[in-house]
């Protein structure tokens, strides 16, 4: 297979946050490999930033150790590596002092790429912002790249917004929700607006629902003190599952251009309408024998938060009015899976008879694990004893369709910061957008707490509380099973 990768041009790509868990995991480990693919120019550079009092070589050994922690093993060759680390630097930084950004100053090299990961709390964004203009180190090309969660509501997210707006163009700003850095979710649009096969069946003349499961096996664990602020609405929903939503329901854009997308994608959120209470199922994760409750975990015996939730939404538009949304997600579930299911309506006139049974196609798109998607379609079952009729699906699995293209197609952090290097905003939400999904999240948050109302507990390895089964069972329908 020919790739044509666009260019990336030289870079300085300042990291705050540098000796973090998000670096050392997730942007690090995801820069050595782009390095490794070619994709990084030989004269670009890695700073990281920290209050850690740390000379260079320390730095580079605490991200050596990273990548043989977090990195491919099969990227581990030594004399690589070592090159790779010949890009790194470091600078010990208060985002809220002056120590350290004359130094840095001095090491961004006029004429390229600026780049400013902000891979810290969001309570130093606006330091940041501040002292990357009074010291001169950012200008009209320099680009920053900040990180969920983008406020805890619509007001703190409009709070973030400004303070950005202050010394930044939204232009410059790279607001990351890794989800949009999937290749799968890339695949998505491409099987929606590369084929016409499906976009005259894609509303709800054709689809009688569309179902939305991001399910995890972890629980909270060491963060239950701050996931007990969040929760599952706030923490997968706000961001990933909306995200995922507004691709599966936005019109074509005229063009795959940053603009064109995120205008579509904002339409999907303003046309979200408000959800009915009844419509929403909260859950909790009951202790095992060997394993502590949710509420052992965020060390509150009273916390109301959902480690699960299940909603039905409808989205008011022309394409959409009367199709159903259904999204869940959760903690300690049955399988790690995130899965976006299209189901359609039946065949409006049953040829073979009551016997044959109800059949109807599905097209699910699996994020994780196994990115591929199935097309779930009725034939007949082979052999004798009439016409019977069985569901089958045919299958495309990209790791075994596309071969090792797969394996060596970037993850959706290297994809991404990739992407901040090119100037392309396209997989990265605007500020109107990220107000919007709030705006629609807020009431339905302040509705559950109005009403007191206390998460269902719910099985750690089940697929959540008996009560999400039952709204969709209530409307004829069944959740796709998470398999495990
Ligand atoms: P972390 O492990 O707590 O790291 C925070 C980093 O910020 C450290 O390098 C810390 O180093 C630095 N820092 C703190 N105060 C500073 C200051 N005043 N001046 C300069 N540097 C300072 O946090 P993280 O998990 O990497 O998360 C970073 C951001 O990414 C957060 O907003 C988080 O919500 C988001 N995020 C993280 C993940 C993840 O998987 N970890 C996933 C999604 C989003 P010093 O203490 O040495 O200064």
């Amino acid at each position: 297979m020919v790739s044509r990768v666009i260019p990336v041009e030289r870079f300085d790509l300042v990291i705050f946050g540098g000796t973090g868990d998000l670096a050392r995991r997730k942007i690090l480990p995801g820069l050595h490999r782009r390095y490794l693919a070619g994709q990084m120019p030989e004269d670009s550079q890695i700073i990281g930033a920290a209050r850690a009092d740390l000379d260079e070589q320390g730095y580079r050994d605490l991200i050596r150790d990273a990548i043989k922690e977090f990195g491919d093993p099969k990227d581990q060759d030594e004399t690589r590596l070592g090159d790779f680390l010949n890009h790194i630097s470091y600078v010990s930084i208060d985002a809220t002092g002056e120590k350290g950004w004359g130094t840095l100053a001095e090491k961004i090299r006029p004429g390229l790429i600026h780049a400013y990961y902000f891979s810290v709390g969001p309570g130093l964004f606006g330091d940041l912002a501040e002292r990357l203009h009074k010291h001169g180190i950012a200008d009209e090309r320099s680009r920053i790249v900040v990180e969920k969660p983008f406020g805890h509501d619509l007001e703190s997210a409009r709070a973030l917004n400004r303070v950005l707006a202050e010394h930044f163009d939204e232009c410059q700003v790279y607001r990351i929700d890794h989800y949009l850095g999937k290749e799968t979710v890339q695949n998505l649009m491409a099987v929606r607006f590369a084929n016409i096969l499906f976009e005259p069946l894609w509303n709800s003349q054709y689809v009688d629902h569309i179902q939305i499961t991001v399910s995890e096996t972890v629980g909270v664990g060491g963060r239950g003190a701050y996931y007990d602020k969040s929760g599952a609405m706030r923490d997968m929903v706000q961001n990933h599952l909306m995200q995922l939503l507004c691709l599966i329901a936005m019109e074509p854009p005229s063009r795959f251009g940053p603009d064109e997308v995120r205008d579509e994608k904002l339409k999907v959120i303003r046309a979200l309408e408000p959800v009915d209470p009844h419509h929403i199922v909260r859950g909790q994760y009951s202790a095992t024998a060997d394993e502590p409750s949710y509420r052992d975990d965020a060390g509150d015996p009273r916390s109301l938060t959902e480690s699960f939730i299940a909603l039905k939404c409808h989205i008011s538009n022309w394409r959409w009015s009367g199709t159903p949304f259904y999204l869940r997600t959760g903690k300690k579930l049955k399988a790690r899976e995130s899965e976006i299911v299209v189901v359609f309506k039946d065949a409006p006139h049953l040829i073979f008879g009551q016997e044959s049974g109800q059949h109807c196609n599905t097209l699910a798109i699996r994020l994780q694990p196994n990115e591929g998607m199935t097309l779930g379609m009725t034939i007949k079952d082979p052999g004798p004893g009439g016409m019977r009729l069985i569901d089958v699906p045919l299958d495309m699995t990209f790791a075994e369709a596309l071969g090792e293209d797969i394996d060596d197609a970037p993850d959706a952090y290297e994809r991404l910061i990739m992407d901040v290097m090119r100037g392309n905003q396209t997989l990265f939400m605007r500020g109107d957008e990220v107000e919007a999904a709030w705006g629609w999240t807020d009431p339905i948050i302040a509705g559950w707490q109005d009403r007191g109302e206390v998460p269902k507990p719910y099985d750690v390895g089940s697929s959540g509380p008996e009560d999400a089964m039952m709204l969709m069972h209530r409307d004829g329908r069944r959740w796709r099973e998470i398999k495990e």
